[in-house]
């Protein structure tokens, strides 16, 4: 049987001729039929992956020269444009639409002999912590079917928690990578905003959103994001930086400078024994002889405010274009003009959690309360952006938890949102900033649950991310 444990080895496996691209298509289409309950992918590409797998076994034994991501099999969040491929965002609104592009980060994977296998199941346009937010229905942890894989990317995550691909892509714009990374117990980056062209992936909130990645091992994730980022003609917030080769420099031995707030490990809010694992962390790297030190941080308590009146104000602008006019869902009831038109449209196209963010979203921009909400939420986020950039003066990472707690049971929280926001207490830092992060896989709950350490770097700096995420995962192999 195909056991998948990195890219490398695969990739040696190919070359050595113990497997082809077309049986790893195979072996992973066999057990996304065997775990459809799980409910991760909205669509599998089968047909097509394995046509271009025996293509891409053909250019191999012809010795031709062979792409970075030679017959690797990826599954992509259904956010991603991917040309000639029905994208909706696991919404209605958005239901039988088809890509007439594909993303620059989707061509990317393709130039270099990426396979993609399907499209990955989501919360609506994105908005959610749970994966409950999907009109294709929610997907299930596969450590434990009755919790939830975490959200947004949730389809992602379990993909490649339950092997049902190699690698997959996520879009995180307040933790939508590294929290279901965390809650499924694999590695989920998100890079820095600019670092990844967002051409082509459905707009969020457009100052936070990133593409991320979701992989088993560090390497791995190194590699994908040196294919996919850098420079872009289509998206003017993209970086002209060069690019490094992430993937071929992840040694180093150095003492690292690291900060830790008080304030997020003594959070009422956080599990006693997640915080308890990360001390022990902490205080065994000091005694590696790394720089550990804690910082005051008096911001936690506003950037959630502030992340969700930003992205629900943005969110209400960037929805506005599904309309039933353009594209997708239309209401075949008729109306009484234009408005009641868009009206019956979009309450029947969008779900409730969509509904319920366009709606705050267009309330905090409104003219009599825009400098009450907007402004000050602005100026929270300007005064982070300090409060980071001071603090990278002085060390080289911030670790954090990932997450609040473990993977709650499904439903546990959909009557609750405010509850479900307050659990972002740690991810939407590094969006708002517009720093790198990853969470890294290594810790074991006592309900037999994995969780993750966050790890935030300076702008661009995703080579140390890259490099510590990955001394850690040696280092650390699984604790309990
Ligand atoms: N849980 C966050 C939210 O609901 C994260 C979303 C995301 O990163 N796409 O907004």
């Amino acid at each position: 049987m195909f056991e998948f444990s990195s890219i490398e080895q695969y990739h040696q496996s190919l070359q050595e001729g113990n497997i082809t691209c077309a049986e790893a298509v195979a072996h992973y289409l066999e057990q996304i039929k065997k775990t459809g309950r799980l409910n991760a992918f909205i669509e599998v590409y089968e047909e097509e992956a394995l046509q271009k797998a025996r293509e891409l076994d053909n250019q191999r034994r012809q010795a031709r020269p062979l792409g970075k991501l030679h017959g690797v099999v990826i599954g992509i969040k259904d956010v991603l444009c991917h040309k000639d491929h029905l994208l909706t965002a696991s919404s209605k609104i958005l239901e039988g639409f088809t890509s007439i592009y594909s993303a620059t980060a989707i061509e990317r994977l393709l130039t270099e002999d990426a396979i993609i296998i399907g499209r990955l199941n989501c919360d609506e346009f994105a908005m959610g912590s749970t994966n409950e937010n999907s009109a294709y229905g929610k997907v299930l942890n596969a450590l434990d079917e009755t919790r939830i894989p975490g959200g947004s990317s949730g389809g992602s995550a379990v993909a490649v928690q339950a092997g049902l691909c190699m690698v997959s892509l996520g879009s995180d714009t307040g933790g939508s990578v590294r929290q279901p990374a965390d809650l499924c117990g694999i590695v989920g980056l998100k890079p820095t905003y600019g670092r990844i062209s967002r051409y082509g992936l459905i707009a969020y909130a457009s100052s936070f959103d990133q593409i991320g990645i979701f992989s088993k091992n560090i390497p791995d994730a190194a590699l994908l994001l040196e294919v996919m980022a850098g420079a872009d003609d289509f998206d003017s917030t993209v970086s002209e930086r060069p690019v490094e080769q992430y993937s071929s420099s992840l040694t180093e031995n150095k003492k690292y400078r690291i900060a830790f707030f008080n304030e997020a490990l003594d959070h009422p809010s956080l599990d006693p024994e997640i915080s308890k694992a990360m001390k022990g962390t902490l205080e065994d790297l000091r005694q590696k002889g790394h720089n550990v030190q804690p910082v005051e941080f008096d911001l936690l308590e506003y950037i959630v405010p502030a992340y969700y009146v930003l992205t629900t104000a943005e969110a209400s602008s960037n929805l506005s274009r599904y309309d039933g006019i353009k594209y997708g869902y239309r209401t075949p009831v008729a109306t009484d003009g234009l408005t009641e038109f868009y009206k019956e449209t979009r309450s029947k196209g969008f779900g409730k959690e969509v509904r319920r963010r366009i709606m705050l979203g267009t309330f905090v921009l409104s003219s009599g309360y825009y400098d009450a909400y907007f402004t000050r939420a602005q100026k929270v986020r300007k005064l982070l952006y300090e409060k980071i950039k001071l603090i990278f003066n002085q060390f080289d990472f911030i670790f954090l938890p990932t997450t609040p707690a473990i993977a709650f049971r499904i439903g546990e929280k959909m009557t609750d949102p405010i509850s479900m926001y307050l659990a972002d207490i740690y991810t939407v830092m590094a969006n708002l900033a517009g720093i790198p992060a990853i969470s890294v896989p290594l810790y074991t709950h006592s309900s037999g649950m994995p969780f993750g350490l966050q790890v935030l770097s300076g702008r661009f700096n995703e080579l140390s991310l890259l490099r510590v995420s990955n001394k850690l995962m040696e280092q650390y192999p699984k604790q309990k």
